[in-house]
């Protein structure tokens, strides 16, 4: 009885901190969003590249709204102690390939070379959309802090019975003593950069998911040189045969 009130009032807070963290960061995006609709109602309408211009605003905002969002509400149920992770074993190398498919448009339009270097039949266990998750966001993040050399490269070795994924990025880097900030919520190293939409909840995520998983994960970083984030899976084999 004692154990299921407090589960409830745990569930009450994370409810509440959701609904706070939610309303406050929704609001300056649905300003701009509002501004540049009474913008195209009242002067661009019939200003063809004015109105074009405004409907760009709406446009990027609405996008990042919506991934904040989701990014939220994934965060809210990966807190939740009702989650459940379904773990199987699955081929690494698969998904990474699989998940680097998405960045096609990436490769195509902006020159981003994506190297793929893992062992074939490595076998992970582990919640695989999940990790699809958490490779996706390290690679969305190294395609967006990188500007020159685009070039990253995602590898998967084996290691004390572990697998040890690792997306490597030659772009800005991160400053040695912001570092330990950046798994934080909502943290980001320069929240005003321009063309850099953000939300701060993608590495946030990255770290919830791989501790549920009981797995580590760092980054090594030097500014101006690039970055490597990582984390370990348990390996399928190892840990149940
Ligand atoms: P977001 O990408 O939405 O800003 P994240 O939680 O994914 O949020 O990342 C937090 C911050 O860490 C970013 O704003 C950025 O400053 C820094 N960062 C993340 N990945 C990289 C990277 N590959 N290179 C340089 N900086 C990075």
């Amino acid at each position: 009885m004692e154990m299921a009130a407090r589960e409830f009032q745990a569930t009450e807070e994370l409810r509440r901190d959701f609904i706070a963290n939610i309303s406050h960061d929704m609001k300056t995006p649905l300003t701009v969003i509002k501004m540049y609709a009474e913008m195209i109602q009242s002067i661009s309408g019939d200003n063809p590249e004015k109105r074009q211009e405004h409907l760009e605003h709406i446009l990027r905002e609405a996008e990042s709204l919506s991934e904040f969002i989701n990014n939220s509400i994934d965060l809210a149920r990966l807190q939740s102690k009702t989650w459940e992770l379904k773990r199987a074993g699955f081929d690494i190398r698969h998904l990474i390939q699989s998940t680097v498919e998405l960045f096609e448009i990436h490769k195509e339009l902006e020159g981003f070379l994506i190297f793929v270097e893992a062992e074939e039949g490595l076998l992970a266990f582990a919640d695989r959309n999940l990790i699809s998750r958490v490779l996706n966001n390290l690679i969305s993040n190294a395609i967006k802090f990188t500007a020159d050399k685009k070039q990253i490269d995602v590898r998967a070795v084996k290691r004390h019975g572990r697998i040890l994924v690792s997306v490597k990025d030659y772009g800005q880097g991160i400053a040695e003593e912001q570092l330990p900030y950046v798994w934080n919520r909502y943290y980001r190293v320069n929240p005003h950069e321009k063309n850099k939409s953000g939300t701060g909840l993608g590495l946030h995520i990255v770290k919830e998911i791989i501790e549920l998983h009981g797995g580590n994960y760092g980054v090594e970083s030097r500014q101006g040189q690039g970055s490597t984030f990582w984390f370990e899976v348990y390996a399928w084999k190892d840990r149940y045969t």
